[in-house]
């Protein structure tokens, strides 16, 4: 009961944008440096090579929510293109991970569409592979859409599936060869589209794993589920399906111990690096899935 109320607490809080406004000015708060890589690319590639000298690898996301000018979203998309150029200088093995409506798509989908076109191509020069992170319900469909649209002309792009939701299973059908990350699913969402109960949520989860891994389609399990991590490794084994086509993938300061252990047995781990000023929303949703992680929230505040 406490702790329903102190999730919706915090997925109410990640989504005011009065709060997410404020804390761009005060800098990294209450322990968010945990799970926080800094403010600047320069932190985040320090964290990545930090990672990667460990045998982990790594995904870096620029944080950023609620742009609503094309000003913000052309200065989000230089700033991914920047982000790129840094991890090809820096030789850290990391790709990119981005959000859709950071870069316009509540503002105008063409427009949206040229500016992921723009850093397609600079991933491209540098053989790299950029991740659109799949966030509420209202923007599923639309981001499922500009990715079938990218995927004509790009193969260094894929997307991210949340097992809660209903439809998942079909998108993952259809979304057979393309690289996709599944997660179990971050927002508040409604009973009427996606699963409320954690063990039906799991339950889909494995299924989707499942579907993706044989139909031969490379696969990013992110989870810091134990369990979901020994089914997977399981059967993987069983059905002889190569490390080749599959990898895991974590959350910056998020198990850490797991994640070197996982690739000391072998296994690609990718961690996921968040960094930026817009460090709020990102930082409400990871104490909404762990109310335990308030602990050292509460610590923060008193050391910043
Ligand atoms: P949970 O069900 O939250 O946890 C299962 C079990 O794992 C817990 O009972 C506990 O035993 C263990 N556990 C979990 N956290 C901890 C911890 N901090 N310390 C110790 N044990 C712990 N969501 C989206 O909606 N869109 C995205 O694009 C997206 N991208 C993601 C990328 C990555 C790399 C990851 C890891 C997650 C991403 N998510 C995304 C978030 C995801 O949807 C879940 O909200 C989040 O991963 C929490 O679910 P879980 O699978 O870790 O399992």
């Amino acid at each position: 009961m406490i702790e329903t109320i102190s999730k919706n607490i915090f997925l109410y809080a990640s989504q005011s944008r009065a709060l997410n406004t404020a804390a761009k000015k005060w800098g990294l708060r209450f322990g968010a440096s945990q799970v926080v890589a800094g403010e600047t690319i320069e932190s985040a590639m320090k964290a990545a090579k930090s990672l990667n000298e460990k045998g982990l690898v790594c995904t870096v996301d620029h944080l950023g929510e609620f742009v609503s000018s094309r000003e913000e979203a052309s200065e989000a998309t230089e700033y991914c293109i920047r982000t790129l150029d840094s991890i090809a200088e820096s030789g850290a093995q990391c790709n990119l991970s981005l959000k859709l409506t950071q870069l316009g798509l509540d503002i105008d989908v063409d427009f949206c569409l040229h500016n992921m076109r723009r850093i397609l191509d600079t991933a491209k020069k540098h053989q790299n592979f950029v991740r659109i992170d799949m966030e509420d319900y209202a923007h599923c469909q639309m981001t499922l859409d500009m990715l079938r649209e990218l995927r004509k002309e790009y193969e260094n792009v894929g997307t991210v599936i949340q097992a809660y939701l209903h439809r998942s299973l079909q998108d993952v059908k259809d979304l057979k060869g393309v690289p996709l990350r599944l997660v179990k699913g971050a927002y508040k969402e409604s009973p009427e589209v996606a699963y409320q109960d954690k063990k039906q949520v799991d339950e889909n989860y494995m299924r989707i794993i499942r579907e993706h891994l044989l139909s031969g389609s490379y696969t990013a399990i992110a989870t810091h589920d134990h369990n979901i991590i020994a089914k997977v490794k399981e059967f993987v084994e069983e059905h002889g399906i190569s490390r080749d086509q599959f990898e895991f993938q974590m959350l910056y300061g998020i198990r850490k111990e797991m994640q070197v252990q996982l690739a000391e047995e072998g296994y690609t781990m990718r961690v996921y690096i968040p960094f930026g000023n817009d460090w709020f929303g990102y930082f409400m949703r990871r104490l909404a899935e762990r109310p335990q992680n308030v602990a050292f929230a509460i610590k923060g505040l008193f050391s910043k």
